[in-house]
């Protein structure tokens, strides 16, 4: 009997050992070594049964009342939606090789699925899609990340993800008052030859000319009856002014969505 108990135990971690294909600590080392640009704060420690993760949230800028932009910038949501991670690893290295920029302040929140990272699938290590729960707010990830975050007044949260329904990006706004900026990121990515995506539909909302407005009646939709909140209803409702959700094609080459998340993120911070 005994016997049996081990070899299911060693089967049981060849099967996790098997499915895991990236390393999160090693993802996130490099934040360690941020010079005093930056600073990290542990947020919480999320345990599965074979993984505990610490997660982390990486603020750039000096903290003052009187700074003009204050973002909340976010990857990782889900675990295999990978372009972001690494080009947002790239901005935060690049951020910190050059001269500060003054009043702007940035939190970071790197990874906020690392098992999901880990094992390349896009729920938690519980089969939750943390995208569905900035309602309920049940799982870990997502507690931490709210008690961690909503003391911050924050002047725009932007939220990288990435799509397999179609080839081309799209990016999500809930606010008439950003369809201007919307616009001006799609052009960017335009004149960098970037395809934008005009026929996926999301539940009722299509996308046009890469870009998906969320209007009244959908948040209704989805908060009240569907009763599901993504980052980007949820920042929207607290009053944020300027709220993005972004979405890479998983369908493209690597290399071409990381230089869509830098564009991005560079045009975002003015540099
Ligand atoms: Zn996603």
């Amino acid at each position: 009997m005994k016997k049996i108990i081990i070899v299911l135990f060693l089967f049981a971690q060849y099967i996790n050992a098997a499915d895991k294909v990236r390393n999160y600590d090693e993802q996130i080392n490099f934040i360690f070594y941020l010079s005093n640009k930056f600073k990290v704060t542990e947020i919480g420690t999320i345990s599965y049964p074979n993984n505990n993760y610490k997660l982390y949230k990486i603020t750039y800028g000096i903290p003052n009342k009187n700074n003009k932009k204050n973002y909340l910038f976010i990857s990782g949501v889900h675990g295999n939606e990978i372009a972001p991670i690494y080009g947002m690893k790239e901005f935060i290295q690049y951020l910190d090789s050059i001269k500060i920029i003054n009043d702007i302040k940035i939190d970071f929140i790197y990874i906020l699925n690392p098992y999901g990272f880990e094992y390349n699938v896009r729920h938690n290590g519980n089969g939750i899609d943390l995208n569905r729960d900035f309602i309920n707010f049940e799982t870990y990830e997502i507690k931490y990340f709210i008690n961690n975050t909503k003391e911050e007044k924050y002047s725009g949260m932007y939220d990288f993800h990435e799509h397999s329904a179609t080839t081309g990006f799209l990016l999500y706004y809930y606010s008439n008052k950003n369809k201007r900026l919307a616009n001006n990121i799609l052009e960017i990515l335009q004149n960098n030859n970037i395809p934008l995506e005009n026929d996926y539909v999301d539940a009722v909302l299509k996308t046009k000319n890469g870009a998906i407005f969320v209007p009244f009646y959908a948040k209704l939709y989805f908060m009240n009856i569907n009763k599901q909140a993504t980052s980007g209803l949820f920042f929207d409702k607290i009053n944020v002014k300027e709220v993005f959700v972004f979405e890479t094609p998983r369908n493209m080459e690597m290399a071409k969505r990381i230089k869509i998340v830098d564009i991005l993120l560079k045009y975002l911070v003015g540099i």
